[in-house]
């Protein structure tokens, strides 16, 4: 027998959440269903790699919408609970237990999960990634005093996961594939200034490592490098990026490209259907192309449209990304997208202080911004990139003249 619902949402992570919430919210009085295939209620990932991992925030801190507030919303959280089928024709899920829910609205939020390492012994045990709550809990024993540690992968993940463990006393390498770390999101001086960051705190960090093989008999024992070098591991960290989960959206023959194609209302191919947060892929205003984005700023504001967009609103997604991350004392703080700049100003010495600030602009104007340890500069170049002011790269890096003198009147 089929169950009636009004609204289901598949994917119970950060838009999952707020999108039910955001139903509410806007007066829908409708019964609302969001199933997560994770036993857990939702949850807020960054933790995981941050105070989660490190054993300074519990479960209770980690609620996307704490249990009491999605009762009080009458939003019936079922976990445990993967959607295997969606029969769009019928306009209802089934679910992996057989159960089918009819829907008058569906939104997709099914995010992503982590790439896993293509090579021999990649699956040994001891070699994992950290995209949930139960791989932070897995990962958890590698940050001890003396316990050997190899992260592969250079991006925030791994990265922050990094800084977890030196604090906690382990030892770790850090294998970068490329020639240096986050070389997709930053310009090199901010990547090799995090580099230092890290070697200083006591990382054997190798950049340009192509790993071929993890060795092992029954769990990992080292990871083997391309050029035959070989690093002893207790524990092996993935951290190589992120796949979309679409397999539902392509089975219904939604349309798919790298992420469920949306339109700036977050509608899928289907009307009936909306997607959002890191599984969705949307027309950017701000960047003039499409975009994929993995933040927890995209997934609750693409929800809220979404909710908009599921209750007959026509609300457009237009937003300026920005993420953060936390990696010792180092507070990043990321605005606007980098690619395409062809001038960086850097504002403060980053082989002194660290502090400072950097603006990539193209033409003359200010495209996007990296601010460490300044939150107030932080929250001044969003109003810049937002505005994408045409700035004085001279007196941008100038620190006596206050950057809230450069705003656009
Ligand atoms: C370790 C870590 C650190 C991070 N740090 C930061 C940070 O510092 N700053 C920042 O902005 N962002 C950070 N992020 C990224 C941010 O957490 C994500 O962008 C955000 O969680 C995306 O939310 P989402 O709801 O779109 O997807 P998800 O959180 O992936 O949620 C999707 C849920 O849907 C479930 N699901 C998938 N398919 C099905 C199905 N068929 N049936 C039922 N359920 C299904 C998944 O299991 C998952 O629980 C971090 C991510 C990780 C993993």
């Amino acid at each position: 027998m089929t169950e009636q619902s009004d609204i289901v949402v598949i994917g119970a992570g950060q838009a999952g959440a707020e999108l039910c919430v955001e139903l509410r919210r806007r007066g829908h009085a409708g019964r609302i269903v969001l199933l997560g295939d994770e036993a857990w209620p939702p949850y807020k990932r960054p933790p995981l790699s941050k105070a989660y991992l490190a054993g300074t925030a519990d479960e209770a801190a980690l609620h996307a919408v704490p249990p009491a507030q999605l009762q009080r919303h009458a939003i019936e959280f079922i976990g445990g609970a993967r959607v295997v089928h969606l029969h769009r024709q019928h306009r209802e899920v089934e679910l992996a237990d057989g159960r089918r829910i009819a829907y008058r609205g569906l939104a997709l939020t099914t995010g992503g999960r982590a790439r896993p390492l293509p090579v021999p012994g990649g699956d040994l045990r001891g070699v994992q990634v950290l995209r949930s709550m139960d791989d932070a809990r897995a990962l958890r024993p590698a940050l001890r005093e003396g316990s050997r540690l190899v992260i592969i992968g250079g991006g925030f993940i791994g990265l922050e996961a990094a800084a977890a463990a030196i604090k906690a006393g382990a030892r770790v390498t850090l294998l970068e594939g490329l020639e240096r770390v986050l070389a997709r999101v930053t310009a090199p001086q901010i990547s090799d200034f995090f580099e230092r960051a890290h070697r200083e705190a006591g990382v054997d960090l190798v950049t340009g490592a192509q790993v071929a093989a993890v060795l092992g008999r029954d769990a990992v024992e080292a990871v083997q490098l391309a050029d035959g070098r070989l690093i002893a591991a207790d524990h092996v960290l993935v951290g190589i990026g992120l796949l979309p989960n679409v397999d539902l959206a392509l089975q219904a023959g939604l349309e798919v490209a790298d992420g469920i194609v949306v339109d700036e209302c977050a509608r899928s191919s289907d009307p009936q259907i909306v997607a959002a947060g890191d599984c969705a892929n949307h027309p950017s205003a701000f960047a003039g192309r499409r975009l994929r984005l993995e933040s927890v700023q995209n997934a609750l504001e693409q929800a809220r449209t979404a909710a908009a967009t599921l209750l007959g609103a026509q609300e457009p997604y237009r937003t300026v990304p920005w993420f953060w991350s936390d990696q010792y004392d180092l507070k990043l703080q990321m605005v606007g997208l980098s690619q395409g700049h062809d001038r960086l100003v850097l504002r403060g010495d980053l082989q002194l202080a660290r502090d400072f600030s950097a603006f990539y602009l193209r033409e003359g104007r200010l495209i996007a911004a990296d601010v460490v340890n300044r939150p107030q500069e932080f929250m001044l170049a969003k109003k810049l990139v937002a505005a994408a002011a045409t700035l004085d790269p001279a007196l941008l890096a100038d620190a006596s003249v206050p950057l809230k003198s450069l705003l656009p009147s």
